[in-house]
């Protein structure tokens, strides 16, 4: 069984869309409060009390009360008609990663995070922004080589134009490896699931993506 402390759980809106990962306690929270129902593996939505008679399974987190353990749900919806995933993804140190799927964007090879660079592509010191279009991730030897040259001056090509990816924030977290496939239905009809989830076989697994859910 799962610590009920470290499950995640997604949050969807009326709509069915998933808008934001939240932790259980969040959860029970938002559950508790009547904001937002828990759904069980039938897509049921359950209020606070009825959801405290639905069963735990064996591959449930739980929380221990009084009247025995609760479910720790996997997925949650918001009552109201309110909240919209949000547009655009935060521009990260992991979400550059994840968008150059953690290859160096010089010389093709793929590393773990901790043997990968940002790379500004006009390097800071000649006014390159810190941006989606000018960061590219970068090997450490391909990072030194450049120096603050840009590519032109150092002979070095970059693989493709670095752009702002067009997949959701949710989604940068929600499709990694480690999450449960009863996220899966919520999330395939989000902008750029598809290269997302390609991506992500691509990404360094369960460590790199604690990391990537830890960072937001
Ligand atoms: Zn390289």
């Amino acid at each position: 069984m799962q610590s009920a402390q470290s499950t995640q759980v997604l949050v969807v809106n009326r709509c069915m869309q998933a808008v934001h990962i939240t932790s259980a306690k969040r959860a029970f929270v938002l559950l508790f409060t009547d904001v937002a129902r828990a759904l069980d593996e039938h897509w049921m939505g359950h209020d606070f009390q009825s959801w405290a008679s639905v069963p735990t399974r064996e591959t449930d987190a739980s929380f221990g009360t009084a009247r025995g353990p609760i479910r720790v749900p996997r997925v949650l919806q918001l009552i109201a008609y309110d909240r919209m995933p949000r547009a655009s993804v935060r521009l990260s140190r992991r979400n550059i990663f994840l968008r150059d799927a953690y290859t160096c964007q010089y010389c093709g090879n793929r590393s773990s995070a901790r043997d990968l660079n940002l790379d500004h592509v006009m390097p800071r010191s000649r006014g390159g922004p810190s941006s989606w279009e000018n960061l590219v991730c970068s090997c450490r030897v391909c990072n030194l080589e450049k120096g603050g040259r840009t590519p032109a001056e150092a002979g070095m090509k970059l693989l493709r134009k670095p752009t702002r990816p067009r997949w959701s924030p949710v989604l940068a977290l929600a499709f990694s490896p480690t999450r449960p496939r009863e996220w899966d239905p919520f999330l395939a009809t989000l902008p750029g699931a598809k290269e997302l989830a390609q991506l992500w076989e691509h990404a360094n697994g369960a460590a790199d993506a604690h990391a990537l859910m830890d960072n937001d």
